[in-house]
């Protein structure tokens, strides 16, 4: 069974979809790629479900995408002796080392490294920014501050701290042991929670290796500030738009959103946009009209995947929260501006023969009757490369390695097959066509491009570009060797 959308759907995996039936009614209804949340759930929960997507995947014979989502140094409060306390607006309110419990002048922070990067003048933000605390004083163990929007503070409330750039290891101790437990497992994508900097990227690549290609979480104004850095060091990006929301004002969110999909589409690495796209869907079997407007704007943007968090996860419609964000592709898809949007923000530099390669497929796959792009990739670089272009045909990205396929689930356009090594040209492009065939794509006395590098399985080698007619016999008479 084929997509016939380009957009590709993320799902978040929780309480409500950890069974058999229902992660299969989820990639039924148009799941590509699932995500594991390492801040929810013990361990045997994560291999349950990690074991479950990967028999769906071998019932239904296409790749699935497994991305796992680190957890990240989320900072709390400690407890209250009443369990929670109103703060007033203009009231004092101290933060500190002291582990006794709290009272409505004070509460325990327990993480040093915060107090000594603090200055007067920041903000604290905590309960998802329902409070707002301005710091007057601070010390090496305590800050003083005032109650800027006040509310009710309760133990463990996580606290955001916007302003400044925290002198936090990107892996908490946690991370670690999640890291190691995911790359186990073998998952495809390692989601990285709150990175500031591009060697937060490189510390985590460094426990990682090959095993998973890395997606930086963009939730943390440093992180925007130091973005490019961030994009070069990562394999894909994530518009973790909740905790953004909260560390920025709301209203910068969406100028961010349509900048970080740019980017990671000019760098050819996917980019997610997350959180709250469907947040009634939890509760609603319909979505309202903003959140329909929401998801067709991340795909009018260009955006390779949409995502579903607790609307998956944990909401009472998981199956209907997919084929609503569904739905909305293929509409939006139809629509002739959504291709004239796509190709006015097309980037045009072109440095490698692999760039032009992709492009004049492009062009000779929109300018004529050309059915598939297809494209024999080993790292999955050239497919990316060919998804940049946002061609309007479909990608065939055929590779002899299991996991690029999985990890090309997440890539816009791209239908993703395991094929045998090759060793000629000629066996690719009868490769080639078969799988357009047999996949629905094309028909025998149709056209396709192949593009591939020769001498093959050498990484970065795409040399070749052959527009192929879709009848075998046509191809064992005019190619050579
Ligand atoms: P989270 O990340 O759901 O792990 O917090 C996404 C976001 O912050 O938007
Ligand atoms: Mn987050």
């Amino acid at each position: 069974m084929r997509r016939h959308r380009n957009v590709k759907i993320v799902a978040t995996l929780g309480p409500a979809s950890s069974d058999r039936a229902t992660i299969r009614a989820l990639y039924d209804a148009g799941a590509d790629v699932f995500r594991l949340n390492m801040s929810h759930g013990t361990h045997a929960d994560i291999a349950a479900r990690h074991a479950t997507i990967r028999e769906v995947e071998a019932e239904v014979g296409r790749p699935i995408a497994i991305l796992a989502d680190l957890q990240g140094p989320k900072l709390r409060v400690g407890t209250f002796a009443r369990g929670a306390e109103e703060i007033a607006p203009g009231a004092a309110f101290r933060l500190d080392l002291d582990p006794a419990e709290g009272d409505a002048t004070r509460v325990c922070l327990p993480h040093p490294e915060i107090f000594a990067a603090l200055r007067p003048g920041a903000s604290l933000l905590v309960n998802d920014g329902k409070i707002r605390l301005g710091v007057d004083r601070c010390g090496a163990d305590f800050a003083e501050c005032t109650v800027l929007v006040g509310g009710t503070i309760s133990n463990r409330k996580g606290v955001n701290v916007p302003d400044v750039v925290l002198p936090l290891a990107a892996l908490s101790a946690k991370d670690r042991t999640d890291l190691e437990f995911a790359c186990d497992l073998g998952v495809d994508w390692l989601a990285l929670s709150f990175v500031q900097r591009p060697e937060d990227v490189d510390e985590a690549r460094a426990l990682v290796g090959n095993r998973a290609a890395i997606m930086s979480k963009i939730e943390k104004p440093a992180a925007i500030k130091d973005f490019d850095a961030i994009l070069a060091a990562s394999d894909g990006i994530m518009v973790a738009r909740g905790d953004l929301g909260v560390e920025l004002p709301v209203h910068s969110v969406p100028p961010i959103q349509k900048r970080l999909v740019n980017a990671a589409r000019a760098a050819a690495k996917p980019v997610i946009v997350a959180t709250q796209m469907l947040e009634s869907m939890i509760e609603s079997p319909m979505p309202t009209r903003a959140e329909v407007s929401d998801v067709a704007t991340a795909i009018y943007e260009g955006a390779d995947a949409v995502m579903l968090s607790a609307e998956s996860a944990a909401g009472r419609y998981p199956v209907e929260a997919v084929s609503t964000m569904d739905h909305v592709a293929l509409e939006v898809e139809a629509d002739p501006a959504h291709h004239a949007l796509i190709a006015a923000s097309r980037h045009v530099e072109r440095h490698t023969i692999a760039d032009g390669i992709v492009a004049a497929a492009r062009e000779i796959a929109e300018s004529t009757e050309i059915k598939a792009i297809c494209c024999f990739t080993q790292s999955g670089t050239t497919a990316t490369l060919v998804a940049r272009e946002r061609p309007r045909v479909p990608i065939l990205a055929l590779t002899p390695l299991v996991g690029t396929a999985r990890r090309l689930c997440l890539a816009w356009g791209t239908h993703c097959a395991v094929v045998p090594p090759q060793e000629r040209f000629k066996g690719a492009v009868l490769q080639a066509v078969r799988v357009a065939r047999e996949g629905g794509f094309a028909e025998l006395t149709d056209k396709v491009v192949v593009t591939a590098g020769v001498p093959f399985n050498v990484q970065g080698t795409t040399n070749i570009l052959r527009v192929a007619p879709c009848d075998e016999r046509l191809i064992q008479r005019s190619e050579p060797g």
